[in-house]
């Protein structure tokens, strides 16, 4: 696997208070690397120190191969794009406006890629709205044309959605997809609206309390989230005979409802296997684990600290 960023057990103290704990993070190129985590977790300290706005106590991290340390290392920050916390606007220019700013901030030749940066994130039409009457979420478009506009490899976004409407996630979400797919860019988002992360991320870490408690694919953690089938039944002490019998792993909820965990389980199948005892399944139900309890799960059975 090639990484484009990683970091190596980064920790960072302000004053007495740890908040970050020996955080090592594997980035693939060409991710989208959801950073999961509580307010407080320390998702924006470690972005601030990727993006070289903070220095780590101990640890490092590289970009492109390139450490931390090593003087080229300016060189390849060109190559990342970042918006941490608010995008940083002028309110009375328009989004072009802002973006020649940019251009000129960077010491680009030329201001030609503002109208393909506007496009890409679905300002072209603001004329000369000045950005200060922008939404939320154009602002937030805006913040990231501004950090796209050195046409970085590496875009890294604190909470790109935070307070933003449905329409406004939506379209963020949107965008982040097409970038991904057609300029391959790489990019570390970080959240604590876990569904609408997994919306769009194929890889993710989880942070709590400053620890990276448990970094994986999107592949992997499908399939691990744990599938359930529920069923209801004419007689639950010859179902548990049953199940036991079977060796199945199951849960007795409340209405007496039983949660089978079992993945490669067949409905059908069992209805029949029950019926052959005389059981009669009144309601039958398919559940997946969602990301949300799968995170919960994690703090509350590592207390943070361990594995799934
Ligand atoms: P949020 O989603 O609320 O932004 P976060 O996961 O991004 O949370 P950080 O902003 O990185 O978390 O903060 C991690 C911890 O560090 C928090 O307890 C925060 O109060 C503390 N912290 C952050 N910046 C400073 C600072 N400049 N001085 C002191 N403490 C700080």
């Amino acid at each position: 696997m090639e990484y484009i960023l990683t970091t190596d057990n980064i920790c960072k103290s302000y004053g007495k208070a740890q908040v970050l704990k020996d955080v090592s993070l594997h980035i693939p190129k060409g991710a989208i690397y959801g950073l999961i985590g509580k307010n407080g977790a320390g998702k924006t300290t470690i972005m601030r120190i990727i993006s070289g706005l903070q220095r780590p106590n101990s640890g490092s991290y590289a970009v492109f191969g390139v450490q931390n340390d090593d003087i080229i290392i300016n060189n390849m920050r060109r190559r990342v794009g970042a918006i941490i916390e608010n995008p940083a606007i002028y309110k009375d220019l328009s989004a072009y406006d802002n973006l020649k700013v940019q251009c000129m901030n960077l010491g680009l030749p030329s201001y030609e890629i503002i109208d393909e940066l506007l496009k890409t994130v679905g300002l072209e039409n603001t004329g000369k709205k000045t950005a200060g009457k922008f939404s939320l979420g154009m602002k937030q478009r805006l913040g990231i044309a501004i950090a796209l506009c050195g046409s970085p490899d590496i875009l890294i976004l604190d909470e790109p959605i935070n307070g933003l409407d449905p329409q406004g996630i939506i379209e963020i979400r949107e965008m982040l997809l097409d970038l991904n797919k057609t300029k391959g860019t790489t990019i570390l988002i970080s959240s604590h609206l876990l569904d609408e992360l997994s919306r769009v991320a194929d890889n993710y870490g989880f942070i709590e309390n400053g620890k990276i408690i448990k970094e994986i694919s999107k592949e992997d953690l499908e399939k691990s989230l744990r599938k359930s089938t529920s069923i209801k039944v004419s007689d639950i002490d010859k179902t548990i005979t049953f199940l036991d019998g079977k060796g199945l792993e199951y849960e007795i909820g409340k209405d007496n409802d039983i949660s089978i965990f079992a993945d490669d389980l067949i409905p059908s199948d069992l209805v029949v296997d029950l019926a052959g005892k005389g059981i009669t399944v009144t309601n039958i139900s398919q559940n997946e684990e969602t990301l949300e309890s799968y995170f919960m799960n994690l703090i509350s059975d590592g207390k943070g600290e361990g594995n799934v």
